[in-house]
């Protein structure tokens, strides 16, 4: 039986034109970027490269601005706190939207620890963020707000513009979480007025092992990790060449094919959406519209995501409940919370992430096997019991 794999936001498989470029920067031939001899210079070069293709695909206005780093999460963090913690000055206030990632709601909480509170900005039942609550949130004495372009486990794109001229109005930074956007919509950081913008190599199709942070010129970061002098001192430690190469690379192709890619992964997307729909007591999650073009995202009564995930996997198909980070803890959703489900809803849910591999040929073997796995699941609910 072929497999079926719907679980790109989790794990993206890299493009094999990526592996081919980056591969010499994997054995060995290649030195070090901080060293002098020619070996370090090619490598430097290299780095210089795949920075400039990620300027490209942010829209930076230097590519000074971008700093890599091993992945969004580690960005994420330096975003966080390496800008509340240089700049005093604007205030011990934190904001973010309650449904970012949890690399950027946790440095937020680990603060609180340092004396800065913070809060959260409710989001409608699609997910948008509310912009009359984010107005009242931040005052003066807010240093940065966090909110994510779009949200990887419900699809829904955020109004960056929007909320960018409410943050700045206030004197706060902006940090945008750009990992499940990049190389599927547009994300230009100087048109959307963002600060500080992280984005994953994995998520656009590069090898793991690979992120990156843009801070605006002007915006001053402190290392979260100290030692040597990489990455003008804020990511201490010798380059992931190899990883970073690739990222590069990546960035370049995604964008480069961004525009035919979306429209040929958002037909599967949305014949999936018109067979999952008609499953009985079956919901889409997320804004119907405003939504990434590879994400489709659903909640079915009675049953458990995990349950789903497990028998969709024996049908040759493989899917997701919910972040693949925040599901290692069986904790409910607190993306599906915040769009004001109850517990009871939130646990049947199942996240499907498109990716290259996906052909419209697949839809009718997906809807028969979510079919068949819910009718399965609900056969031995007893809280599906209960209803007959
Ligand atoms: N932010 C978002 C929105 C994500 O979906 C993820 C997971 N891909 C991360 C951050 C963390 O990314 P990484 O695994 O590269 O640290």
């Amino acid at each position: 039986m072929d497999q079926i794999y719907l679980d790109n936001a989790a794990c993206t498989p890299v493009d094999l034109r990526v592996i081919a470029y980056a591969a010499p920067f994997s054995d060995g031939t290649i030195g070090n970027p901080s060293t002098l001899h020619s070996r370090g210079l090619g490598a430097r070069a290299a780095l210089e490269d795949a920075r400039e293709k990620i300027k490209a695909l942010l829209h930076a206005e230097d590519d000074k601005c971008i700093v890599f780093t091993s992945g969004a999460t580690e960005a994420n963090n330096l975003a966080i706190q390496g800008t509340a913690l240089r700049n005093p000055k604007l205030g011990n206030h934190l904001v973010a939207s309650a449904i970012e990632h949890i690399s950027v709601l946790n440095p937020m909480k680990g603060l609180q620890k340092q004396g800065y509170t913070f809060d959260l900005i409710p989001v409608d039942a699609y997910g948008m963020v509310d912009l009359e609550a984010l107005k009242k949130l931040v005052t003066k004495g807010t240093a940065v707000v966090s909110v994510m372009a779009a949200n990887s486990e419900i699809g829904t794109i955020e109004p960056i513009r929007e909320v960018s001229a409410i943050v700045h109005d206030a004197g706060a930074y902006l940090h945008v979480d750009a990992t499940a956007a990049a190389g599927h919509i547009p994300v230009d950081v100087q048109r959307d007025g963002i600060d500080l913008c992280s984005v994953s190599s994995n998520d656009l199709t590069g090898p793991q092992g690979a992120g990156a942070l843009y801070i605006k010129s002007g915006v001053k970061v402190q290392p979260v990790l100290v030692g040597g002098g990489q990455e003008r001192g804020l990511r201490p430690g010798t380059e992931n060449l190899f990883a970073i190469v690739g990222m590069g690379e990546a960035a370049r192709l995604t964008q480069l094919e961004m525009v035919q890619e979306a429209d040929r992964v958002r037909r599967i997307r949305d014949a999936l959406i018109t067979g999952m729909v008609s499953v009985k007591e079956s919901y889409l999650t997320g804004h119907p519209a405003l939504r990434l073009p590879n994400q489709a995202s659903f909640r079915f009564s009675y049953i458990e995501g995990e349950s789903i995930v497990l028998l969709m996997d024996q049908f040759g198909v493989q899917v997701s409940t919910g972040s693949a980070c925040s599901s290692l803890t069986l904790e409910p959703s607190h993306v599906l919370l915040a769009l004001g489900l109850k517990h009871e809803q939130v646990h049947g849910s199942m996240v499907l992430s498109l990716g290259k591999s996906n052909t419209p040929d697949q839809v009718p073997h997906v809807i028969s096997a979510v079919t068949e796995t819910v009718n399965r699941l609900r056969a031995l609910s007893p809280l599906s019991n209960d209803r007959r």
